[in-house]
């Protein structure tokens, strides 16, 4: 799988894919990450990549040329499943989104700044908005980095113990059950019992028992009540 991430600062994004799952995904050729700086594409003096609003207001508006040369320089290269831009007023981003994402060969990714980037951008090349959550960041790079991230530890092989994805919250629409490690008993403070028992079947079902209070109790949205 394949992400092209169109950034005016793209130095944000060097570190989160550097390190561990998504350094591991890339060694591995499963994930292959490229991000372009957009002001590569822009022909004004100063490499400028945006400007003052139409009908005025406060905050600056990204222009069209420097993202419309780059994504047409990328699709004249191969084809894309979706042209995804990060945006608080997009879909919430959710496990059913990175699941569908985490089956697609290639996306491109639009990071915003400032007031945000041209309608006209979003009209002619967007074919889906995403946002992480009800609250306003600076830039789409940790956005795009939190996508990319959710997508790609789901992809085969990327993990080590594949099914410790498929157990993870919200996949089945659960949240996970609480999980220990030695010692199994710390200053009093004891592991329950039956994860010491070996009894893999009864393990199973407490598991299951406890992911479903804990959703019961934090997110009974998830189980439709
Ligand atoms: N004026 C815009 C916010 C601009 S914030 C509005 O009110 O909708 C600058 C950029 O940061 C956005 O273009 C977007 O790419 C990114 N961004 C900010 N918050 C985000 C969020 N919650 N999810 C995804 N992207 C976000």
């Amino acid at each position: 799988m394949r992400f092209d991430i169109i950034s005016v600062l793209p130095g944000l994004l060097e570190s989160p894919f550097a390190h561990s799952i998504l350094q591991r995904a890339q060694k591995k050729g499963i994930a292959e990450i490229h991000v372009h700086n957009l002001r590569d594409y822009s022909t004004q003096k100063q490499k400028s990549v945006d400007d003052y609003p139409y009908g005025g207001g406060s905050g600056m508006v990204m222009t069209i040329p420097p993202f419309a040369a780059c994504i047409e320089k990328l699709k004249a290269e191969r084809e894309y499943d979706e042209i995804i831009f990060m945006s608080p007023d997009g879909e919430r981003l959710n496990q059913a989104i990175a699941n569908q994402l985490s089956i697609k060969d290639n996306i491109i990714i639009l990071c915003g700044h400032y007031k945000g980037i041209d309608q006209r951008i979003r009209d002619i090349y967007v074919t889906r908005e995403i946002s992480i959550g009800d609250y306003v960041l600076s830039g789409g790079e940790l956005p795009a980095a939190v996508l990319v991230d959710a997508v790609v530890r789901l992809i085969p092989g990327v993990l080590s113990d594949e099914t410790s994805a498929l157990s993870d919250s919200f996949q089945d629409d659960m949240l996970d059950a609480p999980v220990y490690t030695r010692p199994a008993d710390w200053n009093g403070y004891k592991v329950p019992d039956i994860l010491l028992s070996g009894n893999t079947p009864e393990i199973e079902k407490w598991r299951f028992e406890q992911a479903l209070e804990r959703t019961r109790q934090r997110r009974p949205d998830l189980l439709g009540e």
